[in-house]
């Protein structure tokens, strides 16, 4: 079996949602994706602490306890037997009345989907990709921060249409005083002189799991790095560009909005972090 989906406890190869869930009505969710090692889920911990985060957020109290989660989560892996899966686990405010008001939503609805592993093509860890810097910009941290994630990505889902419209694989959002935050779905870094630098979390990101890992690795191993704030000038001096995510893991970035970063090709520092990161996923048992 590839999908089944684990509705409030109860695994299912198909799941259905009511239209009246205000998660479906208003995008009133949160969510996570977590990938596999051997099948088993990694950087779980880290990834129910931000659900709790995003949970607290947003106001919704998740209707169970992690080792509930974790139980879970192994029964539906289990059940759905792939090599390797992609799991997204989404907390729904719930069935209510058709207004935005969620005081009329009692039980959230919990959903653990499980599917075959998403893996991007080698070519592109191979030749990097190319990113847009689009209009749109990413929500201000005073509407709907982006340090909350929440199922309502439409914010997001602009920019990559814009990023479509102008040839490049994706968006890179500037926030709304023009300074750097993130990609659609990934986190931003960029490489000057042997230094690397990734926008703040006050710049209004979300806090990636992977970023917080690469950050880790790159300091222990000696390589300077600097979360700060950037206008978007501060690319045209660039050496190398690379963006996270947990599927994605390292990704370089070897064009920005039709120019050639570097010599084309993913950089010295991109490369070296690249290998320390899966020298670390091979050592998670
Ligand atoms: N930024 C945004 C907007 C995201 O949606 C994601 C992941 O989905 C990330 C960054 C990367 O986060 P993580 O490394 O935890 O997957």
């Amino acid at each position: 079996m590839a999908t089944c989906i684990n509705i409030n406890g109860n695994i299912e190869e198909e799941a259905f949602v009511s239209v009246l869930d205000h998660g479906f009505l208003f995008g009133d969710s949160i969510y996570e994706v977590i990938s596999t090692i051997d099948n088993k889920p990694c950087f779980l911990n880290e990834h129910l602490q931000r659900l709790r985060r995003s949970a607290e957020g947003i106001s919704l109290k998740i209707p169970f306890a992690d080792w509930w989660f974790c139980e879970q989560i192994k029964r539906t892996l289990e059940y759905a037997n792939n090599q390797e899966s992609y799991i997204r686990i989404v907390v729904t405010r719930g069935v209510g009345d058709i207004n935005i008001d969620p005081s009329s939503c009692d039980s959230p609805c919990t959903l653990i989907f499980v599917t075959t592993a998403h893996f991007y093509p080698a070519e592109l860890y191979k030749n990097g990709i190319h990113l847009a810097v689009v209009s749109i910009k990413r929500n201000s941290k005073d509407a709907l921060n982006p340090g909350i994630k929440t199922g309502n990505y439409l914010n997001n889902v602009l920019a990559k249409i814009e990023a479509d419209r102008l040839g490049a694989h994706d968006a890179l959002m500037l926030n709304p005083f023009g300074q750097l935050t993130e990609s659609t779905t990934s986190n931003f870094f960029f490489v000057q002189e042997g230094r690397i630098m990734t926008p703040s979390l006050d710049c209004g990101i979300l806090a990636g799991i992977t970023r917080d890992i690469v950050i880790r690795m790159a300091r222990e191993n000696g390589f300077p790095l600097e979360e700060g704030v950037w206008p978007v000038e501060a690319l045209d001096m660039a050496d190398e560009m690379f963006v996270t995510g947990t599927v994605k893991q390292l990704m370089p970035v070897t064009c920005l909005d039709g120019r050639i970063i570097g010599n084309g090709k993913p950089g010295d520092i991109t490369r070296r972090l690249m290998n320390l990161y899966q020298g670390l996923l091979d050592r998670i048992e």
